[in-house]
């Protein structure tokens, strides 16, 4: 058996290869010792970690295990999950919105990271609680499919009133940026967490198609668990990318690139 490991700042992903077949699993990061429990009664095993936590991970474990450099794993399992979706892609932008954002360019067989931002998942539910209280992220992403931004958000058109924008006049003018002191008390916590999915969306995509004028390709493949079941969050992303000319991309179990990288490091 062949196991990679991605201790990330929130969750633990891991992909393993067991009579050819792979598996994913993943966990909180507060069940690590749970994880190394698991990896430590494993016999016959080969493993790599790799991740922000992987160091902490491997203080919990009593076997011989690779590590790897998680923008390496990544870059090595988006390859080898595109080539499961049938796609042969040879240059493109990997946008990792994880607990943070982080954006590559691969191209000649290389991965440069090319920069990030501090918004990402871990906005998302950070924010997300501040406003409301909640705590669960399929909870969060659940009522925020019924929410609105449409009183939240003010749009260029809001701002150029009874004249022609030189921009679209739908596009975000400022997240969050309606005058919202008379209505704060009316709004619901379905469209607070819209909005909040709103912000983390149109930023990591602000981002990345910017980022893409630095590299040969503009596929942007979108990964990290933030867009785990979240329907609203990748619809966001894909429209605004999209809007400015780049073409998005989500991979299927995207959010164990590195997971899977790692593991296919051993082979
Ligand atoms: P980083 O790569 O920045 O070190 P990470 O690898 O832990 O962090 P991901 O696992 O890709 O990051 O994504 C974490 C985000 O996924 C969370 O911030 C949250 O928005 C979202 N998420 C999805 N499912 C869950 C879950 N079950 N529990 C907590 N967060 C979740
Ligand atoms: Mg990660």
């Amino acid at each position: 058996m062949i196991v990679g490991i991605d201790a990330g700042g929130t969750l633990i992903k891991v992909a393993y290869a067991e009579a050819g077949e792979i598996h994913f699993a993943k966990y909180p990061i507060a069940e690590m010792e749970q994880v190394a429990d698991w990896i430590n009664g494993l016999d016959q095993a080969a493993i790599c970690v790799t991740g922000g936590k992987s160091g902490v991970l491997r203080s919990f474990l009593t076997k011989e295990t690779a590590e790897m450099v998680e923008f390496e794993a990544t870059h090595l399992g988006v390859q080898y999950l595109l080539e499961k979706m049938g796609r042969s892609d040879d240059a493109y932008l990997v946008t990792n919105v994880g607990t943070g954002t982080s954006i590559h360019c691969i191209q000649n067989n290389t991965q440069e990271r090319l920069g990030g931002t501090g918004i990402g998942g871990g906005t998302l539910i950070g924010l997300s609680h501040l406003l409301t209280g909640l705590t669960d992220f399929d909870e969060i992403v659940r009522l925020a499919s019924n929410g609105s931004r449409e009183r939240i958000d003010l749009k260029v058109k809001h701002i150029y009133e009874g004249k022609e924008p030189p921009i679209s006049g739908e596009l975000t003018a400022s997240n969050f940026g309606q005058d919202l002191f008379s209505i704060s008390s009316e709004l619901s916590v379905e469209e607070l967490l819209a909005t909040v999915i709103g912000l983390v969306g149109e930023t990591v995509s602000t981002v990345s198609v910017q980022a893409a004028r630095q590299c040969s390709s503009s596929t942007i493949i979108y990964i990290g668990s933030s867009f785990i079941e979240n329907a609203l969050l990748k619809q966001v992303v894909e429209s605004y990318t999209i809007l400015r000319g780049s073409i998005p991309l989500f991979l299927e179990n995207g959010e164990f690139s590195g997971a899977v990288g790692a593991m296919k490091s051993l082979e």
